[in-house]
């Protein structure tokens, strides 16, 4: 242990002190971190399986630290969900997501995860009209991913904000389904355009994650729901969803997260291939 000052020590295994020190310090960056522009979206390619073409692109938050180097996503969303940042930097990621899909070519879609949180604030209709007018982005060419979690309390305002948006012409997809504890019961409660299955299930080739893989899309499809299979990295795993009726595969195999000066390269190539 080393001296901490004021007969407290600091002990090298970090303690509850500790860690509580480095979250405040994290909030306290995170706080900044929009002013001073550390973050970024990187974009993530996802494809039309039947064509076997890129449509469209996930914006993935990324946080660059100045000292700390690149903070992924998974460390720092939930305290800002805690301390409600969320809500302003997920204006933030609309607005620049549907920015720099308006200058990507054709009808390329560019898919945005909005946390629970953002619809608690009450302002996501006006904040996605606005981002869509201000980018000149057509608003077919929005997706909206969300969690289960958006429609656990005050389903009824989640509803209603989710209708606005649709009937915007926003698509709304149900991201990391099968992950929750009732996502069934979430389907018949909206008509999203698209499920997409969580990546546990591709990634396991196990008799009970293929039954489930199996159910899910059969049930998306006679929803009506495009399927997408989340964290494909091999080709065994594509030629298994293949089999499954599913409509979309985004994963590591068919491209990484990217930066968005990256989009033009990629697409040329796999328009190339
Ligand atoms: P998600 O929405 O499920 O996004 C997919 C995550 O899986 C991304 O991680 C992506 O990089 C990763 N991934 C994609 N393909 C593969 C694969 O083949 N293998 C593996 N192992 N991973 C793959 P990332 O970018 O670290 O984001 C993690 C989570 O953070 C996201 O999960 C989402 O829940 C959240 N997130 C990211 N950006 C935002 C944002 O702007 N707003 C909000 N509210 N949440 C965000
Ligand atoms: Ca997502
Ligand atoms: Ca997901
Ligand atoms: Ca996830």
């Amino acid at each position: 242990a080393k001296r901490a000052g004021r007969g407290r020590y600091r002990m090298f295994e970090p303690g509850m002190d500790e860690l509580l020190h480095r979250r405040r310090e994290m909030e306290i960056d995170l706080r900044r971190a929009l002013a001073l522009k550390q973050f970024e979206v990187h974009y993530q390619p996802f494809l039309d399986l039947a064509s076997d073409t890129c449509i469209g692109f996930e914006a993935l938050l990324r946080w660059k630290h100045p000292v700390k180097g690149n903070i992924p996503p998974l460390d720092f969303i939930s305290l800002a969900e805690e301390n409600g940042l969320i809500v302003k930097i997920g204006e933030w990621v609309l607005r620049t997501a549907c920015k720099e899909a308006a200058s990507w070519p054709g009808d390329l879609i560019v898919a945005v995860n909005v946390s629970p949180l953002q619809f608690k604030a009450d302002t996501l209709l006006e904040t996605v009209a606005s981002a869509l007018e201000k980018a000149g982005l057509p608003a077919h060419r929005l997706e909206i991913e969300i969690t289960e979690g958006a429609l656990l309390d005050d389903t009824d305002n989640v509803l209603d904000t989710l209708a606005a948006l649709r009937d915007l012409g926003v698509k709304i997809s149900m991201d990391d389904f099968g992950t929750g504890y009732s996502s069934l019961s979430y389907l018949q409660k909206f008509p999203f355009s698209k499920i997409k299955i969580d990546r546990s299930f591709v990634a396991n080739a196990n008799a009970d994650s293929e039954a489930i893989l199996r159910a899910v899309a059969g049930l998306g499809t006679s929803l009506g729901m495009a399927i997408t299979a989340e964290g494909v990295e091999t080709l065994e795993q594509l030629a298994r969803i293949r089999g499954e009726r599913c409509t979309h595969v985004q994963g590591y195999l068919t491209g990484r997260p990217m930066a968005p000066d990256q989009i033009a390269t990629f697409l040329a190539q796999s328009n190339r291939e």
